[in-house]
């Protein structure tokens, strides 16, 4: 199989990159770099530093003609969206389009996408369904609900089949302190630094925290699996904030010290997606317990330190 995957630099994509090469597939990565970093790609993919909005993107997909295209590469930092809606719709919007267009042309077998459970917004339910009402409540999870919908047009359109992954909260060694769900990684950094955890709100907001390489393994199951359809990776079980402090606690051996503070804008109060459709579509399930989880993380960031 010949593979290109956007966003192959950075975290989620990254480890993407790493298990297809190890299957035995062809890749070739697409990712200007702006959140991403060159070492965390394998050496064995080919890299393309090129922007997803440009010709020479399309381009490369015409001239490689993968059989499938993974699509990450996203602006994924809530805040950011909130700051630079422009910015935001322009890269998860007009780069998705783009990218689209050369799957099109391409005659790519499928595009297989990276969503997420921002675009329900706030929905006051305590487990979300595929089919439930999206509402975001930020510019990002608006983009990527956008994003969806061009997929699904193109598919009705001009027959690219495709699958639409919505990850819930994606945590895992490289995880910058940055994006979408970076809590983990912050929290983790502030361990290194012997830095107090900020909370915003109380702390009992909640999220549905999934180990990276289970959404590596939705992904490569979407391969052959889930066409032209919308599911939720996800573990289907709610952690708190306060919740994660205890675990890390535990895990580090260090007496955590938590500020609280205000809410912020677009952010959403509670979030865990059932996965049952994932689990029939794709014949996936999630393996990996937070717990276990946090422990392989935590030892990640601790031997980035002896490096
Ligand atoms: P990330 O920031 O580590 O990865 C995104 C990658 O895209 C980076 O390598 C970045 O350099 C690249 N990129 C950004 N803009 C680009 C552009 N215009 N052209 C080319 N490359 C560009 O984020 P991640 O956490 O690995 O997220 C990967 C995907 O998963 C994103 O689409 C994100 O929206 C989605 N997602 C992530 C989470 C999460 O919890 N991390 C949850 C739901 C969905």
């Amino acid at each position: 199989m010949k593979a290109v995957v956007t966003g192959g630099a950075g975290f989620i994509g990254s480890h993407l990159v790493e298990e297809l090469i190890l299957q035995g597939a062809k890749v070739h990565v697409l990712d200007n770099l702006v959140s991403g970093q060159l070492k965390n790609v394998h050496p064995l993919a080919v890299i393309h530093t090129n922007d997803i909005c440009s010709q020479e993107a399309k381009q490369i997909i015409l001239r490689e003609k993968p059989d499938v295209v993974f699509h990450l590469a996203a602006q994924a930092d809530v805040g950011r969206s909130i700051r630079e809606p422009g910015y935001d719709a322009d890269v998860n919007i007009n780069g998705t389009i783009n990218i689209l267009e050369a799957c099109r042309d391409a005659s790519v077998k499928k595009m297989i996408f990276a969503s997420t459970s921002g675009v329900y917004g706030n929905l006051q339910k305590d487990l979300i369904s595929e089919e439930d009402l999206t509402m975001p409540i930020s510019y990002y999870g608006l983009s990527k609900l956008t994003a969806e919908s061009y997929i699904r047009l193109f598919h009705q359109l001009y027959g690219l089949s495709y699958t639409i992954l919505r990850y819930g909260n994606v945590y895992g060694p490289r995880q910058s302190a940055k994006g979408e769900g970076g809590v983990i990684a912050i929290f983790l950094d502030r361990i290194k630094k012997r830095m107090p955890f900020t909370i915003y709100g109380d702390g009992e907001q909640t999220r549905d925290f999934i180990f990276v390489k289970d959404v590596v393994r939705a992904n490569i199951a979407a391969v052959e699996k889930g066409n032209q359809k919308t599911i939720q990776v996800s573990t289907a079980r709610s952690t708190s904030v306060n919740q994660l402090v205890n675990m890390l606690t535990q895990i580090s051996g260090f007496p955590i010290k938590a500020v609280y503070t205000h809410e912020r804008p677009g952010d959403i109060k509670h979030s865990c997606l059932d996965n049952t459709k994932a689990r029939q579509l794709l014949q996936w399930n999630p393996k990996i317990p937070i717990f276990n989880g946090l422990t392989e993380t935590y030892a990640f960031s601790n031997m980035k330190d002896v490096r």
